[in-house]
């Protein structure tokens, strides 16, 4: 047998040291302990954000690779903001078309698998801060959505719905289509500048405050209303499942930086 060489060695590590869990996680004993802790309760909670969405295409808001730098007039957050709505409609809708609308998006393994857990009797509730509905295509009945659904819009003025496939029928600003109305049609998304659904929130509390289990995927955990809804849970375990490192790390039972997709996608078979 030949000397071991030294440099081979170290770079190996190296690489392990950057990629701490990836590849050998799937057959983890930290993985068989989500297994266990989810299918041992019948109180899951899971709460979800932009990283979920990201494997089925919809690229992350806050991430480097996302929005934020692709060469726009304004910045993303001004353009989805409820002011820039209220003065400059159409050159909103010609952002939101473009780059918030996914239509053809399709549910990934992590919606598959949150739905049939759901199924399964483990999974309480999905509380999501994503607005594409692909929660609800995979299956998944109770879902809380923080900042509302693209498929759902209404006119401001005589309430009437549309569809999202009222909404990519029409060319720019969407209008009212009834006899003598006309008026202006609005996604039932939530803006920058405009409050939470109480009554969604609301219910998103009561349920992390009632959970066993909360399970926190594809959200840095940074921002609002995220990171101040973890305060309601009095649960055993909160399982964090995200790309990178978050600032709550420290208090998860079990922590993955790695694909939900995987993860979900093994803890679901
Ligand atoms: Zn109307």
């Amino acid at each position: 047998m030949s000397k071991p060489d030294h440099r081979n060695l170290e770079s190996e590590q190296l690489e392990s040291l950057h990629e701490p869990e990836r590849g050998q996680q799937l057959n983890s004993p930290q993985l068989e302990s989500l297994r266990r802790m989810v299918n041992g309760s019948k109180h899951v909670v899971f709460f979800g954000g932009a990283g979920v969405s990201t494997e089925s295409g919809i690229p992350d808001f806050r991430s480097q690779d996302g929005l934020y730098n692709l060469s726009y007039k304004f910045p993303p957050e001004t353009m989805l903001s409820n002011s820039f709505y209220r003065s400059h409609r159409e050159e909103f809708f010609r952002f939101y078309r473009d780059k918030v609308l996914h239509a053809d998006a399709k549910p990934n393994a992590a919606h598959r698998a949150l739905a049939s857990l759901e199924q399964a009797g483990h999974i309480r509730a999905v509380i999501t801060q994503n607005i594409d509905g692909l929660h609800q295509a995979a299956g998944s009945k109770l879902v809380l959505e923080l900042h509302g659904s693209v498929h759902r819009n209404y006119c401001e003025l005589c309430g009437a719905s549309y569809s999202l496939a009222d909404i990519l029928a029409q060319p720019g600003a969407p209008f009212c289509t009834r006899a003598e109305c006309g008026g202006e049609v609005k996604p039932d998304v939530v803006l920058y500048e405009e409050p939470l659904d109480g009554n969604i929130l609301e219910r998103a509390v009561a349920e992390i405050e009632c959970a066993e289990v909360l399970i926190i995927g594809g959200t840095s955990l940074m921002v609002n209303p995220a990171a101040s809804l973890l305060r309601f849970f009095g649960g055993e375990h909160i399982v964090i499942i995200n790309r990178d490192a978050t600032p709550r790390d420290q208090m998860a039972s079990l922590v993955f930086h790695d694909s939900i997709c995987e993860v979900l996608g093994a803890v679901a078979l």
